[in-house]
This record gives C-alpha cells, structure tokens and sequence, in this order.
C-alpha cells in the first residue's frame, strides 16, 4: 500500500515534469530559456505588479539584436503590437499551433503570416535599451487568453 503511494507520486511527478518546458529555447543568445528576475523596472514573472495592472505573461532574457525562436511548430497567425504607440519596441508576433497560441512581443518579426517550425527564426530583438534603459533586455510572451505560461518555458 504505502509503495504504491511512492510509485504514484513519483509517477505524477515524471508526468508533469513532462508536460512542463515544452516551449524550445526563444531567444538565440542563451543557452536556455531564461526567465527575467527583478530590476528598477519591474520584475519578469507572471503577474508581476505594474502599477495598478499585473503582468500577463512572462519575460525571457534576452539581448537586444538577438535572433529569436519559433517555441513550437504552428502558424504565424498575425503582427501583434504591444503597446500602438509606435516606439521603438512596439513589435511583434501572434503564433498558434501545437496546441498553444501566444503572443510574442519586442521583436522585429521576419515575416507576418506562413508556417513555422519550432526553432526556426521568426524576428530579432528589438533595441530595448533605447526604450527601457538599464532593464534585463527580453522578450515578452503571453498567452493568448491570459493564463500562466510559466508551466511552458
Ligand atoms: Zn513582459
């Protein structure tokens, strides 16, 4: 009895870890997916205060120039803007396949509809310094309806 409690847990541990990180590397200049801790401008987390508003997606360490990624194998579904504001950030991309659908900001996309491979490079980082001085470069990824990727990089 008490073994299988063991082998159970330990297989939904295996089982999640699984499902966890299924997003490949985004960001070329690192060696992993890496997610932005705190700095004077705010913190990269899921829900991290801004201002009054949370932050609805995470943020990937990233340098600025860099290429970056597709995370999965889908379709770029549409150019996807941040902000409208047309500043020098104000980029990016809406991707869906595999089961996922995000959103992809602060980067200069390649190219604005078509398949694409998970891996394969979809824009570069815009120049986030101009922008944001002093803050960890990054990309923001968010899904499309909001919830935690965090479980996905
Ligand atoms: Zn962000």
């Amino acid at each position: 009895m008490k073994m299988h409690r063991v082998t159970a847990i330990i297989l939904a541990i295996a089982i999640s870890s699984a499902a966890a990180a299924q997003w490949g590397k985004i960001c070329s200049s690192q060696s992993a997916n890496k997610l932005r801790g705190c700095d004077s401008w705010g913190c990269g987390g899921y829900n991290s205060p801004r201002g009054a508003r949370k932050h609805k997606g995470v943020d990937l360490v990233c340098k600025d120039g860099s290429d970056v990624l597709a995370p999965f194998t889908g379709k770029i579904d549409k150019q996807a803007k941040p902000y409208g504001n047309g500043n020098g950030i104000d980029n990016g991309l809406q991707l869906s396949g595999s089961g996922f659908c995000v959103k992809i900001f602060y980067i200069r996309p390649v190219k604005f509809s078509g398949p694409i491979k998970k891996g394969e490079k979809i824009g570069v980082l815009l120049p986030m310094q101009k922008v944001y001085r002093g803050i960890v470069s990054h990309v923001h990824i968010q899904n499309c309806d909001l919830s935690d990727p965090t479980p996905y990089v």
